[in-house]
């Protein structure tokens, strides 16, 4: 995702945060940026965020996800090989459709692929970036909320899982480095608990909400072949439809192939609607 967002994270609405930030800016924030009720909690991997008791949709939904992942593909080391510098793979490159196979190998490359995407990150004014975004298809995101090296915290989420999800849908308008210059409103759930390996292999679980919750979603259905666009209301992407087709012209001059998908033909937008609601 990309740095509008950063400015969400200086607002006063999230001065409380438990992360360290530098100098709190009051920048404007957009109507969907603001959060409905105040609070004081803290923002971060907050233990202090409660869940309903989970709708039975949820935990079934949850338990798909489990048989999803136990199923998928582990990577080889040749999987997880890359050059530098990284580039970011744009839209409509089938890349970022294809499968994400699991990490299972924690090492040495694992670690400078992070380096790495941190680094390509910052440079391009991104909060977040999976791993298929840089084309490497494996279960590996970063991001950092604050969109600058040294503030904020930089989270490293290795095969993530959603095992929770709120029920309470906010809409908040997205960016995606992927989607240069395109942001546009996406509804999701406000909250989401995790279950993810860091970057050595340990497992954790942790509960997001607010600014990491959006980042972590948008990332994580990168994971899952997702784009931003395929959850937008037909609306919305109406909005959009002439910077998504520019993009799609631009890559078949670029790389002198057909574009393997178009807005034109929306058929995965079923298909993407289903995660999240219950
Ligand atoms: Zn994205």
């Amino acid at each position: 995702m990309t740095m509008a967002y950063a400015k969400w994270l200086h607002s006063s609405a999230l001065s409380h945060a438990t992360v360290p930030t530098t100098s709190p800016r009051r920048d404007t924030i957009p109507a969907t940026f603001r959060p409905t009720t105040s609070s004081d909690r803290p923002l971060f991997f907050s233990s202090n965020y409660r869940y309903r008791p989970p709708a039975i949709a949820v935990q079934a939904q949850a338990k798909r996800g489990l048989l999803q992942k136990t199923e998928e593909e582990a990577a080889s080391p040749d999987d997880v090989q890359f050059e530098g510098p990284l580039n970011i793979v744009l839209y409509p490159d089938p890349i970022l459709r294809a499968k994400n196979k699991r990490v299972v190998t924690f090492d040495e490359n694992l670690k400078k692929l992070v380096d790495e995407m941190f680094d390509v990150m910052y440079k391009t004014d991104g909060i977040g970036l999976s791993a298929p975004q840089v084309g490497v298809n494996v279960q590996l995101m970063v991001f950092n909320p604050a969109g600058e090296r040294g503030v904020g915290e930089e989270i490293v989420l290795v095969n993530p899982r959603v095992i929770k999800s709120s029920k309470k849908q906010v809409p908040f308008e997205e960016g995606c480095l992927s989607f240069p210059g395109i942001n546009a409103d996406v509804v999701r759930p406000e909250a989401v608990k995790v279950d993810a390996q860091d970057i050595t292999g340990a497992k954790f679980s942790v509960s997001l909400s607010r600014l990491p919750s959006r980042v972590f979603q948008h990332e994580y259905d990168h994971l899952e072949g997702i784009l931003f666009f395929d959850r937008m209301t037909a609306e919305v992407v109406e909005s959009i439809r002439a910077e998504l087709l520019a993009l799609e012209q631009k890559y078949e001059d670029r790389t002198g192939l057909t574009r393997p998908e178009s807005v034109e033909t929306r058929k995965r937008w079923k298909a993407a609607a289903g995660f999240g609601r219950s």
